[in-house]
């Protein structure tokens, strides 16, 4: 029995819902309250609505289905990200980094091997996209969801209103015994050896707890403004600090993916709801301004003189040099941020909540017990931070000096550098992730995706034709096979007309 009696989460935005959600459940029966306390008049980020598998487990932890959640929050499958105009190299100008499949399990090797040899100069087809299947699914506007005759599962995400994921999360934490408290903070209370002991709002309400949860977004209320706790900027390699966001109205045929484009000074993204096409540019400050940046958005979506307005917003990406420090866990914005190009923001929610309750509920409040946890997210980061920044790096584009301050940036962490040591000199990647360790966060798999997706080859120039034993693998049955897969799944638009219905 943990000695925690009293659980206080500031802030509900989608992490704070999260981490209600999660608390009450896990920590049901143990004598502990959990409260959230949230302000109106700041309100939330509200975007933020892509997500990686994981999510699929959220819902599965605290037994909520599909059917309920998806219609509430307008929300669509996502079987993965494609990526268009990130490369200049011909054949490479775009490629789909798809969610893992077992179908993957007889393609896969087929794909990895011929990425090895092209590597070495061979000429065989080695475009991810002609391999993996949930690539195909995202081509052709497929829903994950195979007929019940097919034992093959897809991992999927999903895309969803991130405000109606919030007031979903809320209603469910409120009706399963969370409290619910609206005020603004205005001052924050420790106790003599630095805990905190309660938060005061304006309206002179003081609130205790024993364990506060800081998910007030990139305020970072507790963990930053009251607990100083320092923040470590990526600022160094992933140059985005701002976007410009801009709805549109929903396309007849609903992608079952999220759509990167590279623009001049950053990228946009395209991820389908139900009812509507949420759209946002991406962009570094130091490269393009708003204005530029807006016209560059409305260009893209071909509504340069349309008078629907747009939304700005400025991003701290780094993470805290501890997310749990004395008595308060970060999680969410406050904890860190490593730009959306991979949606993984409320993948690293989760995990932070998983790994924390895990930890404390082991062995509540020690110093061996935070660093240990400490160690673990900032490890998650990292490896997380270094996937994101090789779309940067190994970008091929010219025609803009952001794109080649990217590529020119040597400023990346060792890890990376052996990862594109390792690809570039021909050795093993899948060897290279184990022996690093960090194929746990984006596995082999993803990173030959990367590489192979941008073109980062020996130039068309210089390949030689591929001999028998280059040859190994027959293209026409690998393409044969995933079609006829593919046979078994349905249009996209047709599973979510069954699901809305329920
Ligand atoms: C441009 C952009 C795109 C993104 N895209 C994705 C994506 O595709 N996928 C993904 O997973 N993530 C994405 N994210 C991240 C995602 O938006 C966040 O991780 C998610 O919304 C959680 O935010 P949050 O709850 O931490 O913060 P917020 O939503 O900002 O919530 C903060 C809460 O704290 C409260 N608060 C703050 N100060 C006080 C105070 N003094 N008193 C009381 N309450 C207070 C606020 O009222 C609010 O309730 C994106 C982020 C940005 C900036």
């Amino acid at each position: 029995m943990l000695n925690t009696k009293k659980v206080l989460i500031l802030g509900g935005g989608t992490a704070g819902w999260m981490a209600a959600n999660l608390m009450i459940k896990k920590w049901a029966g143990q004598n502990i309250s959990v409260s959230l306390l949230e302000s109106e008049e700041i309100g939330i980020i509200g975007v933020g609505e892509g997500s990686t598998p994981s999510l699929k487990d959220f819902f599965a932890y605290v037994d909520i289905p599909e059917q309920e959640w998806m219609p509430a929050c307008n929300a669509t499958y996502k079987n993965g990200i494609t990526f268009k105009n990130w490369s200049s190299k011909p054949g490479f100008s775009s490629y789909c980094h798809p969610f893992p499949s077992q179908l993957d399990d007889y393609t896969a090797d087929a794909f990895i091997y011929n990425a090895f040899v092209r590597r070495k100069g061979i000429d065989v087809e080695a475009h991810p996209d002609q391999f993996l299947f949930a690539s195909h699914l995202c081509q052709q506007g497929l829903a994950p969801q195979a007929a019940f005759h097919f034992p093959f599962n897809v991992s999927y995400g999903y895309h969803f209103d991130s405000v109606l994921l919030g007031k979903f999360l809320k209603n469910k934490a409120k009706e399963r015994g969370v409290t619910h408290i609206e005020g603004t903070v205005a001052a924050v209370e420790q106790h003599p050896n630095g805990d905190i002991s309660r938060l005061v709002t304006k309206d002179g309400r003081a609130i205790e707890a024993d364990l506060f949860v800081d998910c007030s977004g990139f305020q970072a209320v507790l963990i930053q403004q009251c607990l100083k706790e320092p923040f470590i900027s990526f600022g160094n390699n992933l140059f985005n600090d701002s976007a410009v966001v801009m709805p549109t109205a929903a396309t007849a045929q609903v992608n079952s993916q999220t759509i990167a484009t590279a623009l001049k000074a950053g990228w946009a993204w395209d991820i389908p709801l139900t009812n509507r096409t949420g759209n946002g540019y991406v962009f570094s400050s130091a490269f393009c301004s708003n204005d530029q940046a807006e016209t560059e958005l409305r260009t893209k979506l071909g509504l340069l003189d349309s008078a629907e307005p747009v939304r700005f917003l400025k991003m701290k990406v780094g993470r805290l040099q501890q997310h749990w420090a004395k008595n308060c866990l970060a999680v969410g914005l406050s904890q860190g941020f490593i730009e959306p190009l991979e949606a993984t923001a409320l993948h690293l929610v989760q995990e932070t909540l998983l790994a924390f309750i895990e930890a404390y509920s082991a062995a509540g409040f020690t110093d061996k017990n935070r660093d240990k946890f400490n160690q673990i997210i900032n490890h998650r980061f990292e490896s997380v931070r270094d996937y994101i920044v090789c779309h940067y790096k190994v970008n091929s584009r010219t025609d803009t000096d952001y794109w080649r301050a990217n590529s020119n940036n040597n400023d990346i962490s060792e890890s990376l550098r052996q990862v594109l040591q390792c690809w570039v000199g021909g050795a093993d990647l899948r060897q290279e992730i184990d022996r690093q360790q960090i194929g746990r966060y984006f596995p082999s798999i993803s990173w030959h995706c990367l590489l192979a997706g941008y073109g980062l080859f020996p130039e068309q120039s210089q390949l030689k034709p591929g001999n028998a034993e280059a040859l190994k693998y027959n293209l026409t049955s690998i393409r044969d096979f995933v079609e006829r897969c593919a046979l078994n799944y349905q249009p996209h638009q047709n599973i979510l007309q069954k699901l809305h219905q329920v």
